[in-house]
């Protein structure tokens, strides 16, 4: 999709560090990490969220999921990681193309803000 960051990234026109890339999803570091270790894995195809992908295509949805929890073995994150999937405004939503946060590397705090 045009004017998308992240379609943006996956087609290599924005750099990124890629750390994982399959078929149809890629992951890549957070320009703006909230822990040690802070990837967002995103589908290669457009989604607006994650409501829209599990719709659309619920075994992407689950590949998407897998490539993360692969992100979290390959990054070391034996002792627990969090994944987060904003959705929406009020979720704290920024990029309207679907993607996974994976964070670790210290303990998360509960609630989250
Ligand atoms: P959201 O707030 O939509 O859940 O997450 C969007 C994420 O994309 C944010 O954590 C933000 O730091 C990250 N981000 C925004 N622009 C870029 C960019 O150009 N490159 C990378 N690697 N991450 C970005
Ligand atoms: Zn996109």
């Amino acid at each position: 999709m045009s004017d998308c960051l992240f379609c943006a990234i996956v087609a290599g026109d924005i750099p990124a560090t890629v750390v994982l890339e399959t078929d149809d999803v890629v992951a890549f570091r957070d320009i703006s990490p909230q822990a040690p270790t802070h990837v967002v894995v995103v589908p290669r195809a457009h989604h607006a969220d994650a409501a829209a992908l599990a719709a659309a295509d619920p075994g992407l949805a689950g590949r998407l999921l897998a490539a993360g929890a692969s992100v979290a073995e390959a990054e070391g994150l034996a002792d627990g990681y969090r994944f987060v999937l904003n959705t929406g405004r009020d979720g704290g939503q920024t990029v309207f193309h679907v993607h996974l946060h994976v964070l670790g590397g210290r303990p998360m705090a509960w609630p989250p803000g």
